[in-house]
């Protein structure tokens, strides 16, 4: 058996999955909002322990552990360097030493976006298609890419697809620059729109149901909600948001001209098959191949695909370099 962790700016997911990659046992907990890396560090540890005794199983019998995490990731090192949305991680931590030392086996570790979209690619809605783009809508935009059953990083930036312009000059993404898709598509900016609009005393139930929930921030349950009840803002900055994916992952499709297109993410998964197919409606008019579009499915793994992507890791370290085809 193997485990998986998947570290989010929200939550950690851990499982443990057997040889066929079926889920044995998970667990999730939230991500420490102070103290920095190495609370975090510990947290993932704990997660990986619940998920463990469930399967039940020692961490220490485990073949290994593979970690998708944002940031810089160096593999062979072990480290991560400057993870966004995690407290105070500007630096490099020895993640994998870390966690190797807490839990008594090897520890791997990838690029989130990436393990998760070699997830869907091998075990879930990408199976049937060689190359794919997977599109991961939640507080960021994030974006995978596999071209003929082989992960593409580029040299180790690439499928960065939240920052791709879908308007020059436009909307001040969370990167600094101007007009990035994830400026309007991603649940961080367009909670500050909603912030924004809601004080300059525009009406709407967002916080209201927010606060009902308990949360503090305006996650896809919320905004989910907020769609079924009909809240005019809520459907104007989802409209908006589908209408930047629409134009981003279309240009991309027109460079890549991938069989599929699989979209998931806190967002894309909450609001499910009605969306993904928006998504395409969207993209038709900026497609050049227009005869011929891509698939467009929503991620089968749904929110574990990021931790069993993770434990791919483990798998494939045997070789290198890493391949999605077993
Ligand atoms: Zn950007």
């Amino acid at each position: 058996m193997r485990g998986g962790i998947d570290l989010g700016g929200t939550k950690i997911q851990a499982v443990v999955v057997d040889d066929e990659h079926t889920v044995r046992g998970e667990a999730r907990v939230p991500t420490p909002t102070t103290g920095g890396p190495p609370d975090v560090a510990a947290s993932m540890a704990d997660a990986l322990q619940q998920a463990a005794q469930a399967a039940d199983v020692e961490p220490g019998d485990l073949e290994g552990v593979g970690v998708g995490s944002p940031g810089e990731i160096d593999p062979g090192a072990g480290t991560v360097t400057s993870a966004r949305n995690l407290p105070d991680w500007e630096g490099t931590f020895a993640l994998g030493d870390e966690l190797s030392g807490a839990l008594h086996t090897r520890v791997a570790l990838g690029n989130d976006v990436q393990v998760a979209t070699d997830a869907e690619a091998l075990l879930g809605a990408g199976r049937p298609f060689p190359s794919l783009l997977g599109v991961f809508w939640g507080t960021g935009v994030g974006g995978g890419i596999v071209l003929e059953g082989k992960p593409w990083t580029g040299r180790g930036a690439g499928g960065e697809i939240g920052h791709v312009v879908v308007k020059r000059n436009g909307a001040r993404c969370t990167c600094g620059r101007k007009g990035c898709m994830e400026a309007y598509a991603g649940r961080g900016s367009m909670e500050l729109r909603a912030r924004g609009r809601h004080k300059r005393g525009t009406k709407t139930d967002l916080f209201q149901i927010m606060r009902d929930r308990g949360r503090t921030r305006l996650t896809s349950g919320v905004w989910a909600r907020a769609l079924d009840r009909g809240d005019d803002l809520a459907i104007e900055l989802i409209d908006d948001a589908v209408e930047a994916l629409g134009a981003g992952v279309a240009s991309v499709q027109n460079v890549l001209d991938v069989e599929a297109i699989v979209i998931g993410g806190g967002l894309g998964i909450r609001l499910g098959e009605p969306y993904a197919r928006r998504i395409l409606d969207a993209m038709m008019p900026h497609l050049f191949n227009d005869d011929d579009p891509p698939v467009v499915e929503v991620a089968a793994l749904g929110d574990l695909g990021g931790a069993i992507g993770a434990a791919l890791l483990v798998a494939n370290s045997h070789q290198r370099p890493v391949s999605v085809s077993l």
